[in-house]
């Protein structure tokens, strides 16, 4: 990891990169060095059963894929794809490049949206993860001299794995949270003077509501920032400002997925737009409507990764909706950014009273009202229109009616439309570790 120091007016200000030379390349150059790596990706998957037959369809050979551009003859890669294809070829697909003797690394995805996802990795392919996770801590400023916590349960979910193997990149030491209940883990970051936390921005939140109620002073420890991954929430405003307040730490999102890679992280100059690992895959951004591609703006993410040749995704429909600007940041990454971090999935948007709206939106808005703690969401049909009723625990003892008058009017101020409020009793509402799912339909 490299570690430059500019000159921003009289202040040096440290950042940190894990591999400079490439994350500041022209943008001519970058694409260069994509295409070159893609070539060798394709000469390497040349035996890959389920790309050779996409190709097939296509009415083009794998070997004709020479640059990015060369990726638009081919169709895209889906989920749900990859899911039917390890159904009728179990109990792995025809994604695997190689041999199965090859693999050493089983995960799944967590399955919350259906059947679960088997992914394989190699030696060589688990160090890309893990490379991938370089990036992501460097761009934290995280190092030599930090130790980093992860609170997750350590189950076959990849992310969890990668974020601990992976902080070996930048020469951090990395502590297992897995195993242990919401206190210990607490207990663990102070008890060892952590300075990085690793974890969801829900459960960063759960964290500090129960240290609040036993009583530790979390702006006290030891921890400096804390990465969020899993659901986006981090690069929300008012999440992001919940958290920093809670934790007396600097807040950092990213983004990733099993069957694709760890594909974007934060830079610690906090714009609000977070990068895309430009070293590491080829990314598409396309129209909602149209499926077409758009140089800049919103729309669908689709990935093509780089250096995971043995288990590839090829012009992957991620389904997050992001807003693409190449726009130069003031950390000195060339590599592209998204505005806000991931905005919402294509498939959760709901329309209530013919307004578009994201989850991630309305638990941005939820979390500017702090007299709200845990909260859950009821999409329900009222004659014929989707409605929602929001139920929502007090964090403090005013009457209800007035959280109710607030959240009624926080939402016809931001959003225009009128909703129902309903309190629940405090502790009764779930309360989530990993990929919080407080939406629910009726
Ligand atoms: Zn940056």
């Amino acid at each position: 990891m490299a570690i430059c120091r500019p000159r921003c007016g009289n202040e040096v200000r440290p950042l940190h990169f894990y591999d400079q030379q490439i994350e500041t390349l022209d943008r001519v150059r970058l694409r260069e060095l994509q295409n070159e790596r893609l070539r060798a990706l394709i000469g390497e998957i040349d035996s890959n059963q389920f790309y050779q037959e996409k190709c097939a369809t296509a009415g083009i050979a794998l070997s004709e894929i020479r640059s990015a551009e060369d990726l638009q003859a081919l169709a895209f890669t889906t989920k749900s794809e990859l899911v039917e294809d390890q159904a009728a070829n179990p109990p792995f697909g025809r994604t695997l490049t190689y041999p199965i003797s090859t693999y050493r690394y089983f995960h799944q995805t967590s399955g919350t949206t259906g059947r679960p996802l088997k992914c394989l990795d190699t030696a060589a392919s688990w160090e890309w993860w893990e490379r991938c996770w370089g990036y992501v801590y460097a761009g934290a400023g995280v190092g030599a001299d930090d130790i980093v916590f992860c609170a997750f349960s350590f189950g076959p979910y990849l992310s969890h794995w990668a974020a601990i193997c992976g902080a070996r990149h930048v020469g951090a030491m990395c502590i297992s949270g897995g195993g242990m209940n919401s206190e210990q883990r607490l207990q663990t970051i102070i008890d060892n003077r952590c300075t990085v936390l690793v974890c969801t921005p829900t459960y960063a939140l759960h964290l500090a509501e129960v240290a609040r109620r036993v009583g530790i002073d979390l702006a006290s420890s030891a921890i400096t920032r804390s990465i969020h991954a899993g659901e986006p929430g981090a690069s929300l405003p008012n999440v992001k400002r919940a958290i920093e307040h809670a934790w007396g730490a600097t807040c950092f999102d990213h983004a990733g997925a099993t069957e694709a890679g760890a594909w974007a992280f934060d830079c610690e100059a906090q714009s609000g737009a977070i990068h895309l690992n430009e070293a590491e895959f080829i990314f598409e951004v396309i129209d909602l409507a149209k499926s077409e591609p758009v140089e800049e703006g919103r729309g669908e993410l689709v990935i093509t990764n780089l250096g995971r040749a043995a288990m590839p995704v090829l012009r992957y429909r991620t389904g997050d909706v992001v807003d693409l600007t190449t726009e130069p940041c003031a950390c000195g990454r060339s590599f592209a950014r998204i505005r806000g971090g991931v905005l919402g999935r294509s498939d959760d948007m709901i329309i209530v009273r013919g307004v578009n709206l994201y989850p991630s939106a309305i638990d941005d808005l939820i979390r500017s009202l702090p007299e709200i703690g845990e909260y859950e969401v009821i999409i329900r049909r009222v004659e014929g229109l989707d409605d929602l009723l929001i139920r929502c625990e007090s964090v403090d003892a005013s009457p209800f009616e007035r959280t109710r008058l607030s959240v009624e009017n926080a939402f016809r101020r931001q959003f225009n439309i009128r909703i129902s409020v309903e309190q629940a009793a405090a502790g009764s509402l779930p309360r989530y570790e990993f990929k919080a799912r407080r939406f629910k339909r009726l």
